[in-house]
């Protein structure tokens, strides 16, 4: 699972799922051109689409479908909703599924056997939705955690952004479009260093928030992402290149090895941050969860990673606000854990605040 696979190891479509919405929108136009190699199957939803979601033979078939399937769609729904811990918002997405393949990911567990990126065409409509909120919402009266000055607009809920940028503009005209949104900034997670991003000129207005583990634990569970040593070499490039870069440091996944390789992490973010990086870091922790059904999928295909995501000895189940039955560490340990490990970050990043943990 070590190494980072290329941009076309990590996708090449071979077969592009299409709404006929598509083809009325230039963005569309222009990735159908991109791949124009690979086969057009046109469907009437992006989401529903039996012979990738339904499959369940699919399962074995996880990474291949997420290299070689793109689906192209056109994004519905256009709200805004509160959120109030990575961001204030979560702006409508550009894309939902994602062509990397974290064994926690939740983004697939409404998805059924694949998930491979499906990019919404119509970013346009989506960035004016975002600029007509913006507008409606006017400066931020007080300082909050997810920021002191500007309302944050989470970008990527649904997928990872420089991941997507290999497929189209759709990240670059979302960067540039908070440019000039005075009073909002646009933020995303990532696990991927895309050096383009770097092109982009952000100018302050798009914060970045790269996600750190200790690398014994990202080689087993972060499949097919970048490296974390090159996660974290990157984050002193993208802030001179004009990002706020933050630190997603999640999930935290406790075992018998944790500490040690924790505070190596933190020890080697510490030697590698110039101070530029240092004086603009804060961070988010956020521990496990994970899910009974994302479980039994993940163990038709990496059931390795699963003896550490799936602990019954140290969990307990917690349904979520929609209904899920999803597992998270028992509650009293929880708190002990997460705080010893902002203790242990504390001692070697003091300069690094804390946004929020749980
Ligand atoms: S990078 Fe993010 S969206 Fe992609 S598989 Fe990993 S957790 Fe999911």
């Amino acid at each position: 699972m070590a190494g980072m696979p290329s941009p076309s190891q990590l996708l090449a479509p071979k077969r592009i799922y299409f709404e006929p919405a598509v083809l009325g929108f230039e963005r569309g136009r222009e990735i159908l051109a991109r791949f124009a190699d690979a086969e057009r199957v046109e469907v009437q939803s992006h989401t529903r689409i039996p012979q990738l979601y339904g499959d369940s033979a699919s399962a074995e078939d996880w990474l291949r479908l997420k290299r070689d399937v793109l689906v192209l769609g056109v994004k519905k729904g256009l709200q805004m909703r509160p959120n109030g811990r990575s961001a204030d918002f979560i702006a409508p997405s550009s894309s939902n599924g994602c062509a990397m393949a974290c064994s926690y990911c939740y983004v697939p567990r409404r998805k059924g056997y694949a998930n491979p990126i499906s990019v919404f065409v119509n970013v346009g409509q989506v960035i004016a939705a975002i600029r007509k909120h913006a507008a409606a919402t006017g400066p931020k009266a007080a300082p909050n955690q997810v920021d002191p000055r500007a309302w944050v607009y989470d970008l990527g809920e649904n997928g990872d952004l420089s991941v997507d940028a290999l497929v189209s503009d759709n990240v670059r005209d979302l960067v540039a479009a908070f440019r000039d949104l005075p009073h909002a900034k646009g933020s995303f997670a990532t696990k991927f260093v895309n050096r383009d991003l770097l092109r982009y000129d952000p100018q302050g207005r798009t914060r970045v928030r790269f996600s750190l583990m200790p690398a014994e634990m990202a080689k087993l569970v972060d499949v097919r992402t970048s490296p974390m040593d090159e996660r974290i070499r990157a984050i002193n490039d993208f802030v001179e290149a004009g990002y706020e870069v933050h630190a997603n440091f999640s999930p935290v996944v406790v075992h018998e090895g944790w500490q040690a390789e924790w505070r190596r992490l933190f020890a080697e973010i510490d030697d590698a941050l110039t101070p530029a990086a240092k004086a603009q870091l804060k961070c988010e922790v956020i521990m496990l969860t994970h899910n009974e059904g994302l479980h039994d999928l993940n163990m038709s295909w990496h059931p390795k990673a699963e003896t550490f995501l799936w602990r019954p000895d140290i969990q307990e189940e917690k349904r979520s606000e929609n209904g899920m039955a999803n597992v998270r560490y028992r509650h009293g340990w929880k708190r002990q854990w997460l705080d010893q490990l902002l203790g242990w970050m504390g001692e070697t990043m003091p300069y690094c605040g804390v946004r929020y943990a749980f």
